[in-house]
């Protein structure tokens, strides 16, 4: 295998002078690997960027070329194999604030943000309605913001509205309460992470999101944070620094926190005689580098015979529910989600874990559609099971 080292990202114009053309970004792209286009591989959306925005020509910027950067789901696959360095995720990121500061992002963008900046959730609920879910919990008030608390949990959008992934914090929360943690969230006061936002390009508008999350964390005087959506957990590690400044607080996915809890032996687990297998989420592994905690999770179960996925860790295959891809092109996502499935049926799991929402969602409808016997379950909805 090569080492890869991608390197600190220099801004658009700099890094498109780098690339070589080599094509080794290519096969490892999943919306490539569906579409078949040279304009849909990084190295040809790497060359067009270059032709408008280094030649100042954004006036000749294509429907072709916004809807080529709208598909892709920001997955890294590409900014893991390129063979100059090249962090490729932030230069479609940067593409994408670009396009949209032009005004031609797509439609699908400009709605997400008209909704996003209206109920400050990606649903079309009100943001009062965020602890929902809990009222299936023996008790619901144990969610409700409380100060002083040693857990923050952050629960993010996909959690708290979409009743698909409603077991995911019903397990957290029963998995804390039953290991004594002292944890609390943010009610009704939890925004959107802001991913969505920064993910559409829309980074400005981001900042207000992050800001509005931090003082609520430093008003309820918060010094542990727990988020169970990758995507929610790298904008609090990687986008939150400056709004952060000055507060001590540690910031934990889940997995990391619930290895810490089976470390200190506040988890009693029980055997589970399943096949289990792992789904890396991208945002989780390739972007945050957490590899490690969620296989030392499923393996300290006691049964659990652990089988990897032929693509995985940094390799691993993307789910196609990043990126924002599904809200401009849901049939390409799901292709791209058949084509995990293909991988999960080959290791004969009788189980696939993942340990985001959206990976777990686009993981469900793929298996469902294949008719394949398979469980998909977040990592805490195995750990509960082992409880149980
Ligand atoms: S981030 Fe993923 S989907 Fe997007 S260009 Fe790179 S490999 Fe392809
Ligand atoms: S691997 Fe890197 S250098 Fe090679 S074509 Fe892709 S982006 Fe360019």
């Amino acid at each position: 295998m090569r080492e890869i080292i991608t390197k600190p990202f220099t801004g658009m114009e700099d890094e498109a002078l780098i690339c070589g053309r080599c094509g080794y970004c290519r096969s490892a792209c999943p919306v490539y690997n569906v579409v078949g286009w040279e304009s849909a591989t990084p190295r040809g959306k790497i060359a067009k960027a270059k032709e408008i925005f280094s030649q100042g020509k954004q006036t000749e910027l294509s429907a072709e070329f916004v809807q080529r950067m709208a598909q892709c789901t920001l997955c890294g696959a590409c900014a893991q194999e390129c063979s100059t360095g090249i962090d490729t995720r932030k230069m479609w990121l940067e593409l994408r604030k670009r396009i949209a500061a032009l005004g031609r992002e797509p439609k699908a963008y400009k709605a997400l943000r008209d909704n996003l900046q209206e109920k400050k959730n990606i649903s079309n609920f009100s943001n009062d309605e965020r602890l929902e879910w809990a009222q299936d919990l023996d008790d619901p008030a144990v969610l409700k913001p409380r100060a002083g608390a040693a857990v923050g949990y952050f629960v993010g959008c996909v959690s708290s509205f979409f009743p698909q992934a409603a077991q995911v914090p019903l397990a957290i929360a029963e998995i804390f309460s039953k290991a004594g943690v002292d944890f609390t969230s943010l009610g009704g006061e939890e925004w959107c992470c802001g991913f969505p936002l920064i993910s559409t390009g829309f980074v400005d508008e981001a900042r207000q999101f992050i800001r509005h999350n931090v003082d609520k964390i430093r008003q309820l005087g918060i010094h542990t944070l727990v988020a169970s959506c990758p995507s929610c957990y790298s904008v609090w590690k990687e986008d939150s620094r400056e709004a952060l400044q000055g507060y001590d607080l540690e910031i934990l996915h889940t997995t990391e926190y619930l290895v810490r809890l089976i470390k200190e032996g506040r988890l009693s687990l029980q055997e589970i005689p399943e096949t289990v297998t792992y789904h890396d989420p991208c945002d989780l592994g390739r972007t945050s580098g957490i590899y490690d905690a969620p296989r030392e999770i499923i393996r300290s179960i006691p049964g659990v015979r652990f089988v990897e996925l032929p693509h995985h860790r940094e390799q691993a295959l993307c789910c196609g529910g990043g990126g924002t891809l599904q809200s401009v092109d849901a049939a390409l996502a799901a292709k791209i989600a058949r084509l995990r499935a293909g991988e999960i049926r080959s290791v004969g799991a009788t189980v696939v874990v993942s340990a985001c929402q959206q990976c777990e969602q686009m993981l469900t409808a793929a298996v469902r559609e294949a008719k394949m016997p398979v469980r998909v379950l977040d990592v805490s909805q195995l750990v509960l099971e082992a409880m149980d």
